[in-house]
C-alpha cells in the first residue's frame, strides 16, 4: 500500500481509534495511517494475552514507545478476561472459530471506546502480522464497526511486516513469539518443534543425497 500523501499537520488529520495488539505491530500502522491523513489514538484491549505477566509486558512496551517515540495518544480500555474465557476459550484448538471470536471481543470493545470518545473511524494493528487470519479479521472489523456506526479503516499492512520486525529490533523492543492466548503459545511451540525436526531431517537428507522433506507451515506468533 502506498500512502496517499505525506504526513501533514496533526490538527488537519482525521482522528482515528487504532486498536493495537502490541508495540511492534503498531509501528507501521501509526506511520502509514499518519501519512494517509489520519491521526491515530491507540486503544489497548487485549484480554486474550496470557499469562498476565506477558499481557503487562506487552502493554508496558507499547506505552513506552507511544509516549517516548511515536508521541501518539493511548487509551487503556477494558480487558474482560472472564468474557474471553466464556466466549473464546471454548473453541480451543479450532483456530478459525477461536480467532474470529477473539477478534470480535476485542474490536467490539475498541468500537465502544471509539463511540464513547467521539471517534468516527476505527482500525486495528492486527492487519500487520501475516500470521493473523486476515479475512476473518477484516470481516469482523467491518461487522462491529457497522454495528457501532463507525467507519472501518482496513488496510493490508502485511507488506510492512518485515519493516516492522526491523524497526522494532532497532528500537530494542520486546517481540513475542506467539499471538497471545495459551492455545497460540502451544501451537507456536509445536510449530517451532516441527521446524527443528524439519531442519534436522533436511540436513540428514542432504548428507545422504536424498530429497529434502517439505518445509512445514508455521505460526511463530
Ligand atoms: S491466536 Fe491470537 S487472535 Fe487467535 S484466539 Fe489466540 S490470541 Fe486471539
Amino acid at each position: 500500500m502506498e500512502p496517499n500523501r505525506a504526513e501533514g499537520p496533526r490538527s488537519r488529520r482525521v482522528p482515528l481509534l487504532l486498536h493495537a495488539c502490541c508495540g511492534p505491530c503498531s509501528l507501521e500502522p501509526v506511520k502509514y495511517l499518519r501519512m494517509e491523513g489520519f491521526e491515530p489514538t491507540i486503544c489497548w484491549t487485549n484480554p486474550n494475552i496470557q499469562p498476565l505477566a506477558e499481557h503487562d509486558r506487552r502493554l508496558d512496551v507499547l506505552e513506552k514507545w507511544a509516549s517516548d517515540v511515536a508521541h501518539v495518544g493511548l487509551m487503556v480500555a477494558g480487558d474482560d478476561r472472564d468474557s474471553w474465557e466464556r466466549l473464546v476459550a471454548p473453541a480451543g484448538f479450532d483456530r478459525a472459530r477461536r480467532c474470529r471470536a477473539c477478534y470480535a471481543l476485542r474490536l467490539a470493545e475498541a468500537c465502544r471506546v471509539a463511540r464513547e470518545h467521539g471517534f468516527s473511524h476505527i482500525s486495528t494493528t492486527l492487519a500487520v502480522s501475516p500470521y493473523q487470519l486476515f479475512d476473518a479479521c477484516r470481516e469482523t472489523l467491518a461487522g462491529v464497526a457497522k454495528a457501532h456506526g463507525l467507519t472501518p479503516v482496513w488496510r493490508d499492512f502485511r507488506p510492512y511486516y518485515g519493516e516492522s520486525v526491523e524497526d522494532s529490533r532497532d528500537l530494542g523492543m520486546y517481540r513475542q513469539n506467539y499471538c497471545g492466548c495459551r492455545f497460540s503459545a502451544a501451537e507456536a511451540a509445536m510449530d517451532r518443534q516441527a521446524m527443528r525436526d524439519w531442519r534436522k531431517e533436511a540436513r540428514a537428507a542432504r548428507r545422504e543425497g536424498r530429497e529434502a522433506p517439505p518445509r512445514p507451515g508455521g505460526l511463530p506468533g
